[in-house]
């Protein structure tokens, strides 16, 4: 594939081991890869040289990577992935909320990286909502299918009967599967600016709807917890690995 037709990954790195790990993985993974190691050079580099999608270490030498995010978001929606040995919760859904999209905590392994950005990528060509969704007003991974038209959710072509508000916050997940949205995000969504920043009621239709859609509730396969963070809906090639 000629250097026109790869997608372009920022990896915005100050340690130069994991700079270079990062970029001879995604290299061999057909990106073309370009580092930088400080955030201002990751700025200049986003404007000229618009990369399709950003790797970004928040703690860099001359700033923190959440400046970065605000930064990047007052002009461009780019897929942001926030790369981190940072774990706490609050850091996670502080950057998530800034307008990252998604997070992965050091260490990680390659492919599950590679799949974070197929779906960050994914979301950008599709403008944020799913392609299928959009074509056919639905949503299918594994077994289970989001009908936005009916508002029903289905797995195996049997109707799961979720009431109205656990169908919204499925749909809502379904949209951006691959994607953690955190707490603070979904209830937002769902019930407006002034929603309360309680996750308790989340927790509990979460629980219900997990009961219903999920063969086993114990051990989810299609709407994941990232804890003290928020969820994140399975998306169809990564069922496509576990089978
Ligand atoms: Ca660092």
């Amino acid at each position: 594939m000629s250097n026109a037709l790869k997608e372009k990954i920022l990896v915005v790195e100050d340690d130069r081991g994991i700079g270079k790990f990062l970029c001879t993985n995604l290299s061999a993974n057909g990106y073309d890869v370009v580092v930088s190691e400080t955030g201002k050079v990751a700025l200049e580099l986003i404007s000229s040289h618009c990369p399709d999608c950003i790797l970004l270490d928040l703690g860099l030498p001359d700033m923190d990577g959440d400046q970065i995010i605000q930064q990047v978001r007052s002009w461009t929606r780019t897929p942001i992935i926030v790369i981190s040995a940072r774990t706490l919760e609050t850091d996670k859904a502080n950057a998530l909320d800034l307008g990252a999209d998604d997070y992965l905590t050091k260490p990680f392994s390659t492919v599950e990286l590679l799949a974070r950005i197929r779906a960050a990528l994914r979301h950008t060509r599709t403008s944020s909502e799913n392609g299928e969704i959009a074509m056919q007003g639905t949503f299918h991974v594994g077994e289970l299918c989001v009908d936005y038209r009916k508002h029903r959710v289905f797995r195996s072509g049997q109707d799961m009967n979720l009431t109205p508000n656990e169908f919204r916050i499925v749909a809502l997940l379904g949209m951006h599967a691959g994607q953690v949205l955190t707490y603070k995000h979904i209830l937002r969504e769902l019930w407006g600016p002034s929603a309360s920043s309680d996750n308790k009621i989340l927790r509990v239709h979460m629980a219900n709807i997990r009961r219903k859609i999920e063969p086993n509730p114990d051990e989810p396969i299609y709407i994941f917890t990232e804890v003290g963070v928020g969820y994140r809906m399975a998306q169809p090639d990564e069922m496509g690995q576990q089978n």
